[in-house]
Order: structure tokens, then sequence, then C-alpha cells
């Protein structure tokens, strides 16, 4: 890479990672803010990294996503998807509902249930524990992905139990890992204007610090493109790096840009919201993590949710080794305005992986490799959903034919 082509301060900065130095917070605000030329070093940087620590494999997981309540009270300013009781849609689902979503998904391959709720002030703190329960009970392999911090948050103050105490609690019921959603910007400021900061920075790092420590995982996401910028974006990461520092109980990271169209944050607020973050912010947001959280946090994943399949997959040459869920239901953020469908099939993350050079891996929520799709296809499903008009693969017009028929 000729470095001399770029501006000094990027030039420095990729010279000192390619030296093998970690990068500084404030090194990571300038990389964050790059553009041009910059950028693309930047990206080719981070995808070296990627192929040093993942080689070619981009992994994906067959999950099935159940959001058991929008009912929600919270009032995040970003959010498109809670809803009031009296509200047309406003759903709470009963345990046997549940177990039912879970048993359909087991049956369509899925070995991990995402399960995700809003803050539904007549639900018993203990309904947590009975939903882990019920899945358990009968489905004792499943894989439980379930409850944000602001969930723990909540059943534990309903129960008068500390965080540790819930979670543990939660553990023995059969938990898995935690998503490490409701992170949005860590920085009090910014979360006070998205979430009226009722889960400070400070909650959502005790309740990840304590699962942790319990041995239970989470993932780190980050939701960016409102009203943050680059040194949000550093001190965030510097954060999340330091807990993973202390306890390697990260997975991945997970970007997850601001989907604006449904969401009263933007609709609110005319000209002071940015309505998502621009095409190089994407491209920064995933190629900057890589290199910022080198060494720490080994999978950076792609939401192809957030992005759509095709940028999605663009990312995968931007330090991206991972395609996140098949998801089978996709509610939150369809509910804030996201376009993108509900399902991307095995079969279908297999192509898009594949198409882009890399070799498809199904793993399973502690990414243990399930089966490699070097050379051979996973059976085709029908989505569980019916979709709109397209398919996550009609942006792939240079298929095979053969594809294009199936897709
Ligand atoms: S983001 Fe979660 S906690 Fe906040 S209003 Fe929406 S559902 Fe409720």
């Amino acid at each position: 890479m000729n470095l001399d082509a770029l501006s000094r301060p990027v030039a420095d900065i990729l010279a000192r990672v390619q030296e093998g130095r970690e990068t500084t917070q404030a090194e990571a605000t300038v990389l964050y803010g790059a553009k041009g030329a910059d950028l693309k070093a930047i990206c080719e940087v981070a995808d070296g990294l990627r192929q040093k620590v993942n080689g070619d494999r981009v992994g994906f997981v067959v999950n099935r996503n159940i959001n058991f309540t929008n009912i929600c009270y919270m009032g995040c300013t970003f959010c498109g998807f809670a809803k009031r009781r009296e509200d047309e849609g406003a759903e709470w689902l009963s345990l046997e509902t549940i177990v039912e979503r879970a048993r359909e998904a087991q049956v369509r391959g899925a070995t991990e249930v995402c399960i995700q709720g809003g803050i539904h002030p007549k639900m018993p703190g203990t309904y947590y524990r009975d939903i882990v329960l019920a899945i358990k009970a009968e489905l004792p392999d499943m894989d439980i992905h379930a409850f944000s911090p602001f969930e723990i948050w909540y059943g534990a103050a309903k129960l008068k139990m500390s965080y540790a105490d819930f979670i543990q609690d939660l553990k023995e019921c059969g938990l898995g890992s935690i998503p490490g959603t409701a992170a949005e910007i860590l920085d009090t400021e910014v979360r006070k204007q998205l979430t009226k900061d009722k889960l400070s920075t400070e909650k959502w790092v005790e309740i990840i610090r304590a699962a942790h420590q319990l041995g239970v995982p989470t993932t780190a996401t980050i939701m960016y493109g409102h009203i943050d910028g680059p040194q949000h974006w550093a001190a965030h990461m510097a954060l999340l790096r330091d807990i993973q520092k202390d306890h390697q109980g990260f997975t991945e990271l997970v970007p997850l840009s601001f989907v604006h169209s449904d969401s009263p944050l933007f609709l609110d607020n005319p000209g002071k919201v940015r309505p998502g973050p621009t095409v190089d912010e994407v491209d920064a947001m995933h190629a900057v993590s890589r290199i910022f959280l080198h060494g720490q946090i080994d999978n950076i994943q792609t939401s192809w949710t957030k992005l759509g399949p095709e940028r999605a997959q663009g990312m995968l040459a931007k330090g991206v080794n991972d395609f996140g869920g098949t998801l089978m239901n996709e509610s939150i953020s369809r509910a804030a305005g996201s376009e993108h469908g509900q399902e991307v099939t095995a079969f279908e993350m297999v192509q898009i992986i594949r198409a882009a050079g890399r070799v498809p891996v199904q793993r399973n929520t502690r990414y243990e490799v399930i089966e490699e799709f070097a050379n051979h296809d996973p059976a085709r499903q029908a989505p569980l959903v019916a979709r709109d008009v397209h398919t996550p693969l009609d942006f792939m017009a240079d298929l095979p034919e053969f594809l294009q028929r199936s897709a």
C-alpha cells in the first residue's frame, strides 16, 4: 500500500497499525472521519486484518428472532417498534406461542432463538426466566440468546435482585448468551437524547460486566448515524475494548445503522437528526472498528436487516467476517422503516457469501463451526414469512441462472 498518497495523519496511523501497534481513541476518531483515498486505504488495512484473523471463512447462524412483546413505555426517541397496550398491533406473546415459534425454528434448522421484547409495565420480572425454562423444557439443545441489558435492568429491578443474581438465575434456567443491544451510543449526552438516559452508560456497562464475569457471553453493538459523530464512536469502541480486555466476554461487534423513516427522533426534529449514516460512514464504521478492536474482538458482523443484503455483502471487503442470523422474523428494524426482508435463508446466505469470494460457514452462537459450505449448498427452503416483493438475491443479477430461478 502506498501511504504517500494519503493525508499525513491517516498515513501515520495506518503505518503504526501495520507495525502491530494498538490504535488509540484519538487515532480512531481521525480514522472514523476519513474519506476518499484515506478511507479506501483504511478499508484495505481492515480487510488485511480480517484475512489474518478469520481467513476466508464468513459465518452465519441459522436462528429465529422472537420479539415476545412490542408493548413498551420507555419512550426511546429512535424507536419505531414500541406500542402502547391499546395500540393496534400491540402484542404480548404467551409462553406457548413463544415455544411454538422456537419449535418451528428448530424444524427449519435453527440452532438459536434470539429473544427480545419491550419493557412491558404489566409483565412480571419472572417472565424472563419462564420464557427460558419453557423453551429449554421442549428444546434442550436450542441456544437461547436473549434479553437486552435494558430487559435485564428491568427484570432485576422488578424482582429486587442484583444484576449478577438475576443473570445467574437466567443462566441456571438455560440462558446461553445476551444480546449487547440497548448500547446505542455509550455517551451520556447522546443517550439523554436517545433514551432519556433511563438505562445509563454506567448501568449498561455494569450489566455487561456482570454477565461476562458469570461466563455469559454477549454481543457488542453500536447504533450510529443520528446525532452522533466520530468522537462518540471512538469513545464507544474504547469502552468496549476496555471491557473486553478485562473479561473476553464479547463474541462480536455488530454495527447497527440508524433507520430513520418511522423513528420519532428523526420525525420530530426536522433538520437536526441525520437520516442514518452515509455510505462512507458505514464503510468507516466496519473498517475502523476492525482495526481498533484487533486483538480483542475477532468477529465483526454486518447487519443485513439494516443495510440490505447487497450492502452487507460489500462489508465483507471492509473488515467483516460474519453475516449474522437468518432471523426468520425481524420486526424491530422493519418497525423503524427498514425495507429489508424478514429472512435470508441459509441457502441464500451461502450464495451471497460465496459470490463475494468467501467460504460460507454455518456456526452456532458461540462461533463453533457447524458446517462449511465450500462446495455444496444447504437445502432450499421457502421463507417462513411471505416476502413483500424483493428477495434477498434480487440484487445478484449476475448469478447463474439456476440460482435466479430459485430465488
Ligand atoms: S428501544 Fe426498547 S426500551 Fe426503548 S422504547 Fe423501544 S422497545 Fe422500549
